[in-house]
This record gives C-alpha cells, structure tokens and sequence, in this order.
C-alpha cells in the first residue's frame, strides 16, 4: 500500500513529506488510516531538544493516533479505533500482572517504528482500542486520537489515586496532560 509520511529527518528540522510503501502485514499487524494525531511534549523533546528516539531518523513522529483499520484481521476491518501510545508485548512477566505500562517489551509509535503523522501506519493490532459509534456522535474520531496518551495518562493517574468527585487535588504543571485532568 502507498502511503506518505511526515519525517523527522533532522533535528529542528522542517518535516520531510515522502512517500512510502507498506509492503506486507503480517497476522499480529494491520494498517490503521489515521484520522488524527496529537502533538506530545514528547515529540517535541525528540524534535527540538535532541532526546534520542529508538528508530533512527528518518522516523515519523507521532504516538496519540486515531483511526479507520484498513487491511488486518477480519474482526477489525473497518473499525475506528485508537492506538495506545504504548504497545506492551503481553507476554512478560510484568504484562502478565497487569502491568503492561512498564512492560520493558513494549513498543511506542513514533519512536520505534514509524508513527502517526502520516496518511496511515503499520501497528500490531493486539491493543486497539474500538471506539464505539455512540461516542463518534458526540466527538470526531480526529479529535478522540489525544485519548491515547494526554487523556490516558492523568485518568491512569486519578484512577491508582482514588480521587472521588468533590475532593481537592492540586495540578502541578498544566501542559497537554494537566490540561485533561478533569476526565
Ligand atoms: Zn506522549
Ligand atoms: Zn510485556
């Protein structure tokens, strides 16, 4: 399949606009046409201030993905979906006791391997997330890709605190995940 991808080819750098090919997809992967990605401080940090990413340049950025599977297993064809920001492998120890989130197997889009900005993206389908067409009436599925990671991560952390409605919390830091608090 011929997609295009924005890449990282340079640190602070201009995006390169190229076209690509996804020439085969095997049975743990399909291709997701993206509908949206967020922009993470994350990505900025692999952009603008040198943190090394695990793929080498050139690499497309972007983790907080959006959208419609195109080609991959009969169950999720056609399915809206978001991709986790974090892919564990779900076989280690770790993911075995439910802690996928430090599973040290795991894999980001955008970081080792190419992620969202692009027309579409190669991921394992393991961990998508279906997003159910009563929310879709609600919100875009463009706007639903910062679920993956600037909406997760603050639910995660109010989730493991017990915070109830009607408690004070203080937000340290209002970037993109302190600006989700309130999910
Ligand atoms: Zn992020
Ligand atoms: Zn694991």
């Amino acid at each position: 399949m011929k997609i295009k991808q924005y890449q990282m080819t340079a640190l602070q750098s201009d995006f390169q606009l190229v076209d690509n090919v996804i020439d085969s997809v095997n049975e743990n992967e399909c291709i997701v046409k993206v509908a949206g990605c967020g922009v993470c401080h994350t990505d900025i940090s692999f952009w603008h201030d040198g943190v090394r990413t695990k793929k080498e340049m050139p690499l497309t950025l972007g983790h907080e993905i959006s959208g419609t599977v195109v080609q991959g297993p009969t169950h999720l064809l056609g399915k809206n979906v978001i991709i986790p920001a974090v892919l564990p492998c779900g076989e280690c120890e770790l993911c075995k006791k439910g802690r996928g989130n430090i599973c040290q197997n795991q894999l980001m889009p955008g970081n080792d391997f190419h992620g969202g900005f692009a027309s579409h993206i190669l991921v394992p389908h393991k961990y998508l997330c279906i997003v159910p067409d009563s929310v879709l009436n609600k919100y875009s599925l463009q706007q639903l890709s910062v679920i993956a990671d600037a909406i997760s991560t603050p639910y995660q952390v109010i989730q493991k605190s017990e915070l109830e409605s009607g408690d004070l919390a203080i937000v340290i830091g209002v970037g993109g995940v302190g600006v989700n608090k309130r999910c």
